[in-house]
């Protein structure tokens, strides 16, 4: 009930003004997200890189609606880069990034070469870009895309969501030599037609997953926060004689930050997903809606509309 509170505020411009407009809220968000600007999120990357944790650089932007907006998301990334490379935190740091937000709703062709141009300065940098999935009427245009820059930049990443019935074959088709395949259980929302509904399904289509990215060539990048998984990932990195730099985990900025300590200090490669950006208002909540509990201030205005 919360949660479905916490998502329909998310889509909620009233709500974003109120919160936004709460110097609480922007506590709140610096939980979850590194600051408004490049040179808060270069900070953020720095204090991080000096706890032994490298990142994954989101720019959040919330509605891509017109090319201009997409120009603005690539020069943002290309610019981001340039700067990582010159403060010396590649190829620890590289950046994640979602083809909506290079307008692949208004031109696919477009979202391809705004990312052709993103792969081209993270190769400039030393580093490399992984492609967010979004929901599944975007995974197949969006590997499509993948294996399209893959061509020039072998290294771009992949992200499978265990949730989609299809990802175990997405799995074994990405599961090639040096292939960078971070698998999450899935953000989105989806028809029972094409995902599995209950957390059980989901959680045993991960570990499916799990073993065949472990036992195959590829790199496999473990995003999840739960326990038992996480546990998992390290029971099959042992299994499957993977050593440090052949695997990785990956944990969101502010989320199990414990957990993340305990990884790293268990000889474990730890990537913190790192957002930043203006946009921060749609982030906070669908991060809250994961736990609702606690967060005080926030609760009281969604629930009180
Ligand atoms: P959940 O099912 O949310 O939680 C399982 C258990 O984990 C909980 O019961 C609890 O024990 C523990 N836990 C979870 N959160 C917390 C917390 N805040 N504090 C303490 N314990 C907690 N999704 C996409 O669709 N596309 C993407 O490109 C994408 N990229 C991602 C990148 C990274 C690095 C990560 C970590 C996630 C990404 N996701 C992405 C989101 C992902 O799909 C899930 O929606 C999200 O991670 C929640 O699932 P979970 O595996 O963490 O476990």
């Amino acid at each position: 009930m919360l949660r479905s509170l916490f998502i329909a505020a998310a889509g909620s411009s009233r709500l974003e003004r109120l919160v936004e407009s709460a110097p609480v809220s922007k506590g709140l968000a610096r939980r979850f997200v590194a600051g408004s600007s490049a040179d808060e999120a270069l900070r953020v990357s720095r204090e991080l890189a000096d706890d032994g944790l490298a990142v994954t650089l989101d720019h959040l932007v919330e509605d891509t609606r017109t090319i201009e907006q997409a120009v603005t998301v690539r020069d943002e990334y290309v610019s981001l880069l340039g700067r990582l490379r010159d403060s010396g935190l590649t190829p620890a740091a590289e950046v994640s990034v979602k083809l909506s937000a290079l307008g692949q709703r208004i031109d696919e062709k477009l979202a391809r070469e705004h990312a052709h141009a993103i792969c081209a300065a993270a190769a400039e940098a030393g580093t490399s870009v992984t492609l967010d999935a979004e929901d599944h009427t975007t995974t197949d245009a969006t590997l499509e895309t993948l294996l399209a820059l893959r061509e020039e930049f072998p290294n771009t990443g992949a992200v499978l969501q265990a949730h989609l019935r299809r990802t175990e074959g997405d799995c074994r088709e990405l599961s090639t030599a040096k292939s960078r395949v971070r698998l999450c259980k899935g953000a989105y929302s989806e028809p029972e037609s094409v995902a599995f509904q209950s957390a059980l399904d989901v959680d045993k289509s991960f570990v499916r997953c799990l073993n065949i990215l472990m036992s195959g060539e590829g790199y496999p990048m473990v995003a999840t926060h739960d326990p038992r998984l996480i546990a998992i990932g390290e029971d099959r990195a042992r299994w499957f004689d993977r050593s440090t730099g052949e695997y990785e985990f990956q944990l969101l900025y502010g989320v199990r930050p414990d957990e993340q300590a305990r990884l790293a200090a268990g000889g474990h490669t730890v990537r913190v997903y790192l957002p930043y950006g203006e946009q921060w208002y749609g982030y906070l909540m669908r991060r809250i809606a994961e736990r609702p509990a606690g967060m005080g201030f926030v609760a009281k205005v969604v629930t009180s509309r």
